[in-house]
C-alpha cells in the first residue's frame, strides 16, 4: 500500500521481535519457566502469546493446562523465574534494519513512541541507549503504565495518548498477533512484519494494512511509503 505514511503524525513500534531479535531468548525462558512450574509452553505457544502482559500468560497457561487460574503469589514466581532467565540469557541483537527505520521515520518528522507489552526493566533501559536520539522513557508505554495489556488496545490507546495525535494521524509496527489485534481495536492502520516463525495466514487474520518481513523491508520501502 503506497503512501501509508502520507499525513501520519506518529509511528508506534512493538519493541520484542520488531527493535530487537528477543523472541528466542523469551521463548526459551517461558518454555524452562512453565516446565519448571508442570506446565507446557511449546516456542509456538510463545509466539501465538507474544505481546501480553507476563501475568496474563501465566493465567492463560495456567487454565489451559491445569484448568485452574494461578493465584497472583504463582503468577509472580512463575513470571519473575521467567523473568530471570531472561535476563540470563546472551543479550539479544537489534533487529537489523531497525535503527534505519527509526532515523527514517524521525527524518520525516513522525513522532516516535515504544509500546510494548514487556515488564523486562533492563530491556526497557537498554533501547533507551541503543536508539538514543529517538527514544526516551516518557516515550514509551510498557506494562508498568498499563493495567489491561495487549491483545486489549489500551497500550495503543495511551500510545496514542501519550504523543497527542488520533489513531489516524499514527501508524504502528508490530510482529504478534495479539499485538496486531490491539493496534487494530485502537483503530491504527497496522504494518505487521513477521520476524518469527508463524504462518503470515495467523499475522493477516488479525487485519494489517500490510505484511513484511523483515525491518530491513520495511526500511528499504520506507519511501515508498511516504
Ligand atoms: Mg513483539
Amino acid at each position: 500500500m503506497s503512501f501509508l505514511l502520507r499525513n501520519k503524525n506518529a509511528i508506534l513500534f512493538d519493541m520484542d521481535g520488531v527493535l530487537y531479535d528477543s523472541m528466542p531468548n523469551h521463548s526459551k525462558a517461558w518454555s524452562l519457566a512453565m516446565e519448571k512450574f508442570g506446565m507446557h509452553m511449546s516456542s509456538h505457544d510463545v509466539y501465538l502469546n507474544e505481546g501480553a502482559t507476563g501475568h496474563d500468560t501465566v493465567v492463560r497457561i495456567s487454565l489451559r493446562d491445569r484448568g485452574y487460574e494461578a493465584t497472583e503469589t504463582e503468577i509472580n514466581d512463575i513470571y519473575g523465574y521467567k523473568a530471570a532467565l531472561f535476563r540470563s540469557m546472551p543479550e539479544a541483537r537489534i533487529m537489523p534494519g531497525a535503527p534505519d527505520v527509526f532515523r527514517k521515520a524521525a527524518a520525516a518528522g513522525l513522532k516516535i513512541m515504544i509500546v510494548t507489552g514487556s515488564g523486562q526493566k533492563n530491556l526497557i533501559e537498554r533501547v533507551q541507549k541503543d536508539f538514543e536520539g529517538f527514544i526516551t522513557r516518557d516515550r514509551m508505554v510498557t506494562a508498568f503504565e498499563v493495567t489491561r495489556g495487549k491483545p486489549y488496545p489500551d497500550p495503543y490507546l495511551k500510545g496514542l495518548e501519550i504523543a497527542g495525535v488520533s489513531a489516524s494521524d499514527a501508524v504502528v509496527v508490530e510482529n504478534a498477533p495479539l499485538g496486531i489485534r490491539a493496534a487494530v481495536s485502537a483503530g491504527i492502520d497496522t504494518i505487521a512484519v513477521n520476524t518469527g516463525p508463524l504462518d503470515d495466514d495467523i499475522l493477516l487474520a488479525e487485519h494489517p494494512v500490510l505484511l513484511m518481513h523483515s525491518m530491513q523491508e520495511l526500511a528499504d520501502s520506507f519511501e515508498k511509503l511516504i
